[in-house]
């Protein structure tokens, strides 16, 4: 008996075509019919070219133009599963914060099957790092966990800040603080021309992903996209 992941009820072989569908490329059903549906997917629908937001837009939403504004020096193309809704920051509060780590499965052969149709050829893979302090109260990268299964250049920490430091900086200042992100050691020379995708759980701001792209094409990334679970 299969149960599902999420409502713990036992997941029946009479199955509807919108739950066929998300999980033909899988063959695997971690979830009920009931709880899949009640996540709202972005597969087929209009997005915006930039970060992938939903809605039909002329050129870019108003959340990307906020960074031409703001200076970047080019968009991020970030692509997304899901929509942000209510049962997918349920799903992310228990994953994340009440550590059901278990749940990563939920959407893995998903996030699997989108890397094999849009970025098989020529990408290397880096997911975002969570700090030492995060991973060791949590116990594990969210992200590392979403895809597992993926072979993933790690080659971005987080910077460490003192703890000294960081009392000088007032929260919002930390929150706007500079490049957060590091190259980790050894992975200098791997990037130089290289197509990199980004990979993270939720796009929100941007600003996560925005840093990191900044810090590859400094270091020499041909060109720099993102993939997350939600949006
Ligand atoms: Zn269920
Ligand atoms: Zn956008």
């Amino acid at each position: 008996m299969k149960q599902c992941l999420l409502c713990q009820k036992r997941i029946v072989e009479n199955f509807s075509f919108k739950w066929l569908f998300s999980f033909q490329t899988s063959g695997i059903k971690q979830v009920c019919s009931t709880c899949i549906n009640s996540f709202d997917s972005l597969k087929g629908k209009a997005v915006c070219t930039g970060c992938g937001r939903p809605g039909n837009y002329q050129n870019y939403c108003t959340d990307c133009e906020k960074w031409v504004t703001l200076g970047a020096a080019e968009l991020l193309c970030n692509r997304s599963l899901y929509c942000y809704n209510r049962q997918m920051k349920e799903y992310f509060e228990r994953f994340k914060f009440s550590g059901d780590y278990y749940l990563r499965l939920v959407f893995q052969k998903e996030l699997e099957a989108k890397l094999k149709e849009n970025y098989h050829k020529g990408w290397l893979f880096v997911p975002i790092p969570v700090s030492k302090e995060v991973f060791e109260k949590r116990g594990f990268n969210q992200v590392e966990g979403l895809f597992e299964n993926i072979c993933l250049s790690k080659m971005l920490s987080v910077k460490k800040i003192s703890k000294k430091q960081q009392s000088l900086l007032k929260r919002r200042e930390r929150m706007q603080a500079a490049q957060p992100f590091e190259l980790t050691t050894g992975f200098e020379k791997e990037i130089k021309g290289k197509n990199i995708l980004l990979l993270d759980d939720i796009y929100t701001t941007g600003r996560t992903l925005y840093h990191a792209q900044a810090l590859l094409k400094k270091a020499g990334a041909k060109k720099v996209h993102s993939v997350t679970l939600a949006r």
